[in-house]
């Protein structure tokens, strides 16, 4: 057979243009994604009526990280799930995976109905540091601020960290039922979190969540079913313990409460529906905003760290 010849001029340059024009209209159908003009669902249908399109021409994996709080990581991640090679173009996808993307896309585009979520995990793990990270850079989440009987610390203030009060004003919140639930915490102070602004802010459609250590949220199980309680795991638990000792803030008898307190708490984290390895401040808070974020049934999918993360937890102890 003789070689094909190379095609004319005038027809590579009308190929090029061309390709130059599909790129551009992909490009412009992940900015209206990312953009929240047009959901991903609504893309994949429109590749999968028509696979010519530039839709139909787009990689599954740009559509993915298109999607606004969807980075590569879990992109990668959810592709693996469904089965699906990155390299994949929409219009390129068999029955069973446009299924099962199709399935992915429609819970990820449903709105969350407005939920309470739960943050616990053992003392010291940085539950502080990461709910405070979610109070500055999520303003739209709201941070129950709870009331609590022990002094303020340094740089602590009153409503904005905690509401300080005394026994008696704890008393009387507890009388008045104005408590979504309290416990007693490192056998010394109460702690509770206040009742009106949580059903206020959950009646307005906000997202709420609640930093309160393990009995607390096992209350709010309690309480409401439809709570998500998330676990935050330290790296490991020489960090847990390095963490700990560091602040500084309390006596050694103290931080010997802590400790055990620790210990019994991080035997319980198998009761939470997600848990989050507290490596890095920002990425472990936008771990908990992702899940907060996600579909009810979206969650289901992979409501917790990687496995090799989830499996890690560092309950060994020396
Ligand atoms: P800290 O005194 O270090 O601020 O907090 C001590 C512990 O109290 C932390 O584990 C924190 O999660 C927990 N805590 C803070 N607020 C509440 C609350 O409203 N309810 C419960 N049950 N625990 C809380």
């Amino acid at each position: 057979m003789s070689p094909r010849p190379d095609p004319p001029e005038v027809d590579r340059v009308a190929a090029s243009k061309a390709a130059v024009a599909a790129r551009r209209a992909r490009a412009a159908v992940k900015q209206d994604v990312s953009s929240r003009r047009r959901t991903a669902l609504d893309v994949a249908t429109t590749a999968w009526n028509d696979t010519e399109t530039p839709e139909g021409g787009l990689r599954v994996r740009e559509l993915l990280t298109s999607i606004p709080g969807l980075g590569p990581a879990r992109a990668d991640r959810t592709l693996e799930r469904l089965g699906i090679s990155p390299r994949k173009r929409l219009g390129g996808l068999g029955v069973r995976q446009r299924e099962r993307l199709g399935e992915f896309l429609e819970a990820r585009d449903t709105p969350a109905p407005a939920r309470l979520t739960v943050l616990a995990g053992p003392t010291a793990v940085g539950k502080g540091t990461v709910s405070g990270y979610i109070r500055e850079h999520y303003p739209d989440v709201l941070l129950s601020v709870s009331a609590t009987t022990r002094k303020p610390r340094p740089g602590e203030i009153d409503g904005v960290h905690y509401y300080f009060v005394s026994d008696e004003e704890f008393d009387r919140k507890i009388a008045n039922n104005e408590l979504l639930e309290w416990a007693v915490v490192h056998n010394s102070y109460r702690y509770g979190t206040p009742r009106p602004p949580i059903d206020a802010a959950l009646a307005a459609g906000r997202r709420v969540l609640l930093e309160i250590d393990l009995q607390g949220a096992r209350s709010v199980r309690r309480a409401m079913p439809d709570a998500l309680l998330v676990f935050l795991l330290p790296p490991t638990w020489e960090e847990l313990v390095r963490r700990l000792t560091g602040r500084g803030t309390e006596d050694a008898e103290e931080q010997q409460r802590r400790l055990d307190t620790a210990r019994v708490e991080l035997a319980a984290q198998n009761e939470f529906d997600a848990r989050v390895v507290n490596t890095e401040v920002s990425e472990a808070a936008r771990e908990v905003v992702e899940l907060m974020d996600a579909p009810v049934s979206a969650r289901t999918y992979s409501p917790m760290a990687p496995p090799e993360r989830a499996a890690t937890p560092p309950i060994e102890e020396h």
